[in-house]
């Protein structure tokens, strides 16, 4: 196993603290000018820029049409106002809301929404709107919310999810997944988070304790959108967390301008499967007011996935889904 400490020197905390949260910042830092990207304060106002120096240090500075800086820089075209495009397009506040922060949507899986916020902030999150602060439960509450898994046996998955759920404690985790193991009927505990690609460094010896220290499975869903995504240090903390036999699967999201091409999607599978992640879904895009522009018709996703599924072997293609309101599970679409 690799040492954390010859991993890393600045710990994801103060890499946090450290984060670059205002898009001039962000620009200058990649000697890129505002007006040319249509960089605007408006929409950062209404979701700020938040990108992290490990994340920053992959971009490519000089070049307008990073695919990475794409996902993390507010432009004017947020502020256009789309028919079709909501505040919930999935439909997660009222009706599948059984109590603050807990998502029960699916058969037998209830997701926590765990942290009110992410590590970064990618434009195109349906989450973008989500009332977190109606959403945000104290210790005593949360284990409270447990009770209502606890006495729900047709309950057998807990996910944890938010925002973010690593960007809480080690010692919170820890207590959260220790009174989970405890409810007989649970058998899997699943972590949706992005954070071990944009701070790689959160993998800590306390984070693989946590996570791992019970009776439960523990499957972890990374969230990426491209294979320069994936560096060296990525690699190293997806090693950290098969050798502590977590399951590692990908998310991804068909994002225009991004990933939009078989090549891309083909290198993101390639790598994933190199550094140990099987490719799990790829999304179409939830209609979330301000992310228009991010959007890939249905019939070019599909072709897309056949592009895939002739050039790799059928492991390395995921499923192309879409998540629509009072459906019972990821609608597949290919
Ligand atoms: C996506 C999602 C799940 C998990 O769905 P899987 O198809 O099992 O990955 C569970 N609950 C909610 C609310 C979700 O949005
Ligand atoms: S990490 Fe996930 S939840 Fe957070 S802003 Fe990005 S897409 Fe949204």
């Amino acid at each position: 196993m690799i040492p954390q400490t010859e991993l890393h020197i600045c710990d994801w905390r103060s890499e946090l603290r450290h984060a670059v949260s205002d898009g001039e910042t962000l620009l200058a830092r990649l000697q890129l000018n505002p007006e040319q990207l249509g960089y605007s304060a408006l929409a950062a106002r209404d979701f700020p820029v938040l990108v992290p120096r490990p994340y920053l240090q992959r971009i490519t500075p000089g070049d307008p049409d990073d695919p990475l800086l794409r996902q993390v820089l507010a432009t004017g075209q947020e502020t256009l106002v789309e028919p079709g495009y909501s505040d919930d397009p999935v439909g997660e506040t009222g009706a599948t809301i059984q109590r603050p922060g807990v998502i029960q949507k699916y058969r037998g899986r209830v997701l926590l929404i765990l942290a009110g916020g992410c590590a970064i902030n990618c434009r195109y999150c349906f989450r973008r709107h989500f009332p977190y602060q109606e959403n945000r439960n104290s210790r005593q509450e949360w284990l409270q919310a447990l009770e209502h898994v606890a006495a729900d046996t047709s309950i057998t998955e807990v996910i944890l999810s938010g925002g973010d759920p690593l960007l809480v404690a080690d010692a919170a985790l820890a207590e959260l997944v220790a009174t989970i193991a405890a409810i007989p009927h649970v058998r899997r505990l699943r972590v949706h988070t992005r954070l071990p690609v944009v701070i790689p460094q959160r993998v800590t010896d306390g984070l693989l304790q946590a996570l791992t220290g019970s009776r439960l499975r523990c499957v972890m869903v990374i969230h990426s959108n491209h294979a320069r995504e994936l560096d060296a240090s990525v690699a190293q903390a997806m090693q950290r967390l098969r050798e502590a036999d977590v399951e590692l699967l990908n998310q991804s999201v068909l994002l225009a301008g991004v990933n939009n091409h078989a090549a891309t999607l083909v290198n993101l599978s390639e790598r994933l499967f190199e550094i140990g992640v099987r490719p799990y879904y790829l999304h179409l895009l939830d209609k979330v007011r301000g992310a228009a522009h991010f959007d890939v018709p249905q019939a070019e996703g599909i072709a897309l996935i056949d592009a895939m599924a002739t050039e790799l072997p059928g492991y390395l293609v995921p499923r192309l889904v879409h998540e629509e309101a009072g459906q019972p599970g990821k609608t597949r679409i290919a």
